[in-house]
């Protein structure tokens, strides 16, 4: 597995006065488009990643690098958006760093997400150096982030070698114990970072919609709920794993006339306790862990050393099911240990219930950050490597 301060650091680019550099960092933030005077205007929402990624930018422009950021934002799928354009998030640098270049939008362009190497060829044109500072897209094998550094002397920047230290840090040295909490809607796409983590952790704390195969592997009625028959025996595996992993004992969960919403709208929302052997009743679908769970996984976390968290414990979205996840993010903001936030839905989920603030560390990368735990390493730190010292 790879050693994270293999990475070459901003420090070995050397003497950057008059030096080109292209900065791949991910500025890609939700963007909102509003109607003003009949005028459509585009803002920005949470600018968390933006104001992350300001270290590395600051350190190159103060240390004489004429610097040009370029990064991918939404969904445009190779055509130009204008909603997708770069320009609110050039004007927000801007104005803290002025002479600071930001190319428009990588993925206007199909053969950004191709990897193609024309596109790697246009990218560095005149350019002397390369920092890859997107730790949200070094997962992925796109020309922006695995092209540059085959042609250019290359480095992690500040946030990339912060978010791969903090991270592989858990998975080479955690202290203990280490407490793991794994939530979101399906175990096949945690599948993978639950085993890698199982290795490491202590103990396993689980939540969300994948809590149901979990449930139902260990012969509890789960109604309507979530279910993945075909990892049934995955969880069976998990559960017999180094790591003591938990699973909810009590759950809310809501008939199905109701709407999952931002609003309550409709439905029977009932509390449905295992351990007194209730099951979910058929037409009922889990959607929260319930009192009971909250508290015990309360004791687990108040006395973890380390802890990672991934995924919200239930349809934060809908009002009556935040309930979960917000006790959760208090237990975190209480615990006296290090606690880290993998980014994605989980950062999103502290936002939208106002606690930013609650853990030590949140990831600004939600596969990246997951990827990266699995695997040990991604393809956009692999490319860089070649220039360690
Ligand atoms: P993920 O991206 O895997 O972390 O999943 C986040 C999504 O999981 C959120 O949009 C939640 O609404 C959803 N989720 C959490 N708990 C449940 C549940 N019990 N049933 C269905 N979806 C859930």
């Amino acid at each position: 597995m790879s050693k994270p301060e293999s990475l070459p650091t901003l420090e070995d680019l050397g003497d950057l006065k008059g030096k080109k550099v292209l900065v791949r960092s991910d500025l890609n933030v939700p963007i909102t488009v509003k109607t003003f005077d009949g005028e459509e205007v585009c803002e920005i929402g949470d600018d968390f990643r933006l104001r992350q990624s300001l270290a590395t930018l600051y350190f190159l422009t103060e240390n004489g690098a004429e610097v040009t950021v370029m990064s991918h934002l939404g969904r445009p799928k190779g055509a130009y958006v204008p909603k997708c354009s770069i320009d609110p998030i050039r004007k927000w640098l801007q104005k803290f760093i002025p002479e600071i270049n930001v190319m428009e939008n990588l993925r206007f362009d199909p053969r950004e997400e191709k990897n193609s190497e024309d596109f790697v060829l246009e990218l560095i044109k005149g350019q002397d150096y390369f920092v890859n500072d997107a730790f949200g897209v070094s997962h992925r094998e796109h020309a922006s982030v695995v092209g540059p550094p085959k042609y250019l002397k290359s480095a992690a920047g500040r946030l990339l070698k912060t978010e791969v230290d903090t991270l592989l840090r858990m998975l080479h040295d955690p202290s203990s114990p280490f407490v793991v909490i794994v939530g979101g809607a399906k175990i096949s796409e945690k599948l993978g970072v639950l085993k890698a983590l199982s290795k490491v952790a202590d103990v396993i704390l689980v939540g969300g919609g994948m809590a149901y195969t979990f449930l139902a592997a260990c012969g509890h009625g789960i109604g309507d709920s979530l279910f993945e028959k075909d990892r049934v025996e995955d969880c069976k595996e998990l559960l017999e794993s180094n790591a003591k992993v938990m699973i909810p004992t009590d759950v809310i969960a809501m008939s199905k006339e109701g709407e999952i919403c931002r609003e309550e709208k409709g439905g029977q929302v009932i509390a449905v306790d295992f351990e007194v052997g209730n099951d979910i009743p058929v037409g009922f679908k889990g959607l929260d862990i319930g009192l009971k769970t909250t508290e015990t996984y309360d004791e687990v976390i108040a006395g973890a050393s380390l802890v990672f968290w991934n995924g919200p414990m239930g349809v934060f979205e809908d009002p009556r099911f935040r309930f979960g996840t917000k006790q959760i993010a208090l237990s975190v903001a209480n615990c006296k240990g290090y606690t880290v936030v993998g980014g994605g839905d989980s950062a999103k989920a502290l936002a939208d219930l106002d606690m930013e603030g609650a853990a030590d560390y949140v990831s600004t990368g939600g596969g990246a950050s997951l990827e990266l735990l699995e695997f040990g390493d991604l393809p956009g730190l692999k490319a860089l490597r070649k220039w360690s010292k």
